[in-house]
């Protein structure tokens, strides 16, 4: 068998060090054509020792001179590039099959875009380049012939419960509804008055899952699961009423569908990325993905309720925008990507983050989002705003 040849934007980053953790244990399957990052220079060298790659892509131009003299102190060959327009080549080059798609945050889209449009095997870990570009993305999937795979745990779940193809339609395929379960993160169980003074070490700390930054706080304002509504409407060609979101503390069961006859299927498995980014290397293979098998006797009980909107009102802000359409969730994501930063400088109070929020969405008018240039005006023109209000 070939080795695939794979393109990793956003490796030292949390999904980016399991997926290279996922490809060490298959040295005859995988090979990394490239690895990128943002300002960790140390991080990125050592990555490269250990996996090769023939291209590593850094931002400043001042980086890929350090990694470049450390590279070669260490005797790697890696060539060195810097800046967006390498992370797009690097994601749309002939040598890369796969595209890891692990950025974080509208950073992404560029390069999670040209790997479509180069038709590339996209696993799609990298939700805002989705919640912001939508129809445009899914067109481009469909138009470059890529192979679009959910790394996100609630829609790798779904994917592996829904049938191979649903030619005419969720609803003609006998599906009722998706369902997306939500730890309910950190504060699930706060009263309102006290969500007043989270503070971001608070906020970082997951109770199942370990990720960066700034999805661990969309995760405590329960954003992460309106970007993942928004997400699955796409990915799946859902209406906004055919998905629902049901708070699930364990995180055990990662997503299921409702089925006509009354069946709901179901994915499980331990708290682990390295299984949706596993399943999404192999498909429609299966591979070892170093996980823990689930111990059903020391398991416990599993438990649901209903998502708290008043508490945890962004879920809702997420739901109308995707109601709006257009350039609605490209305004949402931008703003939130600035209010969380502000608050993780401590500038902005937890509670605020939805305020931002609501407040550029209703300050911008949704447009068509058919461009990409509109896309990237709203997105700069949303920053503005949302900074204005932090
Ligand atoms: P992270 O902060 O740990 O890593 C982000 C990566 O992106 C790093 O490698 C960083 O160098 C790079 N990066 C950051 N800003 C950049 C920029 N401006 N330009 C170029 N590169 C940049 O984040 P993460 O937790 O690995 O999440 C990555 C993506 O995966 C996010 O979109 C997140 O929503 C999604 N995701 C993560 C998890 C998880 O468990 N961590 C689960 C589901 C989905
Ligand atoms: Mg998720």
């Amino acid at each position: 068998m070939t080795p695939q040849q794979i393109t990793v934007l956003g490796a030292t980053g949390s999904i980016g060090r399991s997926t290279l953790d996922v490809i060490a244990r298959h040295p005859d399957r995988y090979r990394v054509h490239a690895l990128s990052a943002h300002r960790r220079v140390e991080e990125l060298a050592a990555l490269c020792v250990s996996f090769r790659p023939r291209v590593a892509v850094i931002d400043r131009a001042a980086d890929a001179e350090r990694l470049h003299a450390l590279l070669r102190a260490a005797g790697c060959e890696t060539e060195v590039r810097c800046g967006p327009e390498a992370l797009v080549e690097i994601a749309s080059a002939t040598a890369a099959d796969t595209v890891m798609a692990a950025i974080v945050g509208a950073a992404g889209l560029l390069p999670t875009l040209a790997a479509v449009r180069a038709g590339k095997r996209v696993l799609l870990a990298n939700k805002e380049a989705l919640v912001m570009s939508g129809g445009l993305f899914m067109q481009a999937v469909r138009e470059h012939g890529a192979t679009l795979l959910p790394i996100d745990s609630e829609h790798n779940a779904i994917f592996q419960c829904l049938p191979p193809a649903c030619p005419g339609g969720l609803a003609a395929a006998g599906i009722e509804r998706l369902v997306l379960t939500a730890s309910g993160g950190p504060f699930r169980e706060w009263p309102a008055e006290r969500l007043a003074t989270v503070t971001p070490a608070q906020a970082v700390k997951h109770p199942n899952w370990s990720m960066g930054r700034k999805i661990s706080v969309d995760s405590a304002t329960l954003m992460n699961k309106g970007l993942e509504f928004i997400e699955a409407c796409w990915l799946f060609d859902a209406t906004p009423a055919q998905v629902e979101v049901v708070v699930h503390p364990q995180s055990v069961i990662h997503s299921m569908v409702r089925y006509s006859d009354g069946s709901v299927l179901a994915q499980l498995g331990n708290p682990d990325m390295r299984t949706p980014i596993a399943h999404a290397l192999a498909w429609p293979a299966r591979i070892a993905a170093g996980v823990d098998p689930l111990d059903f006797a020391t398991m416990g009980a599993l438990c649901f309720e209903a998502p708290d909107l008043a508490r945890f009102p962004c879920l809702r802000l997420a739901q109308e925008a995707m109601q709006a359409g257009g350039t609605m969730p490209a305004v949402l994501n931008a703003a939130n990507e600035v209010a969380v930063e502000a608050f993780l400088d401590e500038r902005l109070a937890f509670t605020d983050i939805p305020h931002v929020i609501a407040s550029v969405m209703r300050e911008m008018p949704v447009s068509a989002a058919t461009e990409l240039a509109t896309i990237l005006a709203t997105d700069h023109e949303a920053r503005g705003r949302a900074r204005a209000h932090c």
